[in-house]
């Protein structure tokens, strides 16, 4: 069975940066389970499952844009320190997740200066262009109760 909109998806996967540094992988905590078609994976990468099967192994590099998408300056901030709640307790390298208008996203402190705080928006691997190592273990359809929940149930998804 071919990898295709509402069909589950299991993977063993690594992913490394352009660098060739390790960023994350299934390894030690089993495949990743999702529903190809329904974005839960970046949108370069469902592209290129498209239409893979059980045993397939492959590269896939993935530009930054069809990753966590391009490093944006813009998405850099100063606020004052009394505008957190816990402005003294705050240190660089902190992150929160904050809501905007486009949804969720984390915000990383990456400098304080007296009273003022530098706050990044960008995700960590905006600008990174992604290498994934990629292992296909199982296509199959999604149930009715996993196409009505939004994600897979069982292995390397929700147990519940
Ligand atoms: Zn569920």
């Amino acid at each position: 069975m071919e990898a295709a909109k509402d069909r589950v998806v299991v993977m063993e996967y690594s992913l490394k940066d352009d660098k060739g540094n390790l960023i994350d992988s299934s390894e030690g905590q089993g495949p990743l389970a999702f529903i190809q078609g329904l974005g839960h994976i970046i949108p370069g990468l469902e592209r290129i499952i498209e239409g893979k099967k059980a045993g397939d192994k492959f590269e896939a590099i993935i530009a930054a844009k069809d990753g966590y998408g391009e490093y944006n300056p813009q998405m850099i901030q100063k606020i004052p320190k009394s505008q957190f709640q816990d402005g003294e307790k705050l240190e660089e390298g902190m992150q929160f997740e904050v809501e905007t208008e486009w949804g969720p996203a984390l915000l990383t402190v990456t400098e304080i200066e007296g009273e003022e705080v530098t706050v990044d928006g960008n995700h960590p691997l905006a600008g990174v262009g992604l290498h994934f190592d990629i292992e296909i273990v199982e296509v199959r359809e999604a149930t009715e109760e996993e196409l009505a929940h939004g994600h897979v149930h069982g292995k390397g998804g929700h147990q519940h």
